[in-house]
C-alpha cells in the first residue's frame, strides 16, 4: 500500500525525532529489515517483539554477537576432566567431603554445558540470519 504525502511527512518527522529506525536494522528472529519502523514494536514479518534503542537492544540482529563459544567449550572439557577425576576419587575413597566436592563440580560442569549449548544455538542462528540478510541485500542491488 503506497504512503500518502501526509504519511511520508509524518514518517520523516518521526525519523528526525529518532522515534523510527533510520538505517538498515534487522529482526533477530527472521532477518526482516526494520528500517522506518518504530524503535519498539513487533516485526511485521514474524511478529517478534523488538526494541532498537541502544543500549537495551532486544530482538535485533547483532552481528558482533556472532562469535563461536570456543572459550566456554574449552571450560566444559576441563570441567568434565576435573569432575571425572573427582568422581573416581570419591568412588575410591568413599569420603563424604570428596563426594560432596565431586557433586558440586558435576553440577557446575552441567550448568556450563547448558550455557554452551544455548550459546552455540544463538551463534548458529546469528550465522544463518547473517547469510540470509546478505542474500536479501544482494537481491536488492
Ligand atoms: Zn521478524
Amino acid at each position: 500500500m503506497p504512503l500518502s504525502e501526509r504519511d511520508r511527512e509524518e514518517l520523516a518527522d518521526d525519523i528526525i525525532r529518532d522515534r523510527r529506525i533510520s538505517m538498515s536494522t534487522y529482526c533477530g528472529s527472521c532477518g526482516y529489515n526494520l528500517k522506518t519502523l518504530p524503535r519498539s514494536y513487533h516485526c511485521p514479518e514474524c511478529g517478534s517483539e523488538y526494541r532498537a534503542r541502544p543500549p537495551l537492544m532486544k530482538g535485533i540482529y547483532l552481528p558482533h554477537e556472532n562469535s563461536p563459544p570456543f572459550g566456554e567449550a574449552i571450560a566444559v572439557v576441563v570441567c568434565v576432566l576435573g569432575a571425572g577425576l573427582l568422581v573416581v576419587g570419591a568412588w575410591n575413597s568413599k569420603s563424604t567431603g570428596y563426594v560432596a566436592t565431586a557433586a558440586i563440580f558435576v553440577a557446575i560442569t552441567l550448568s556450563i554445558a547448558v550455557h554452551v549449548v544455548v550459546r552455540t544455538n544463538r551463534f548458529l542462528r546469528t550465522l544463518r540470519l547473517g547469510r540470509q540478510i546478505a542474500r536479501q541485500e544482494e537481491d536488492l542491488e
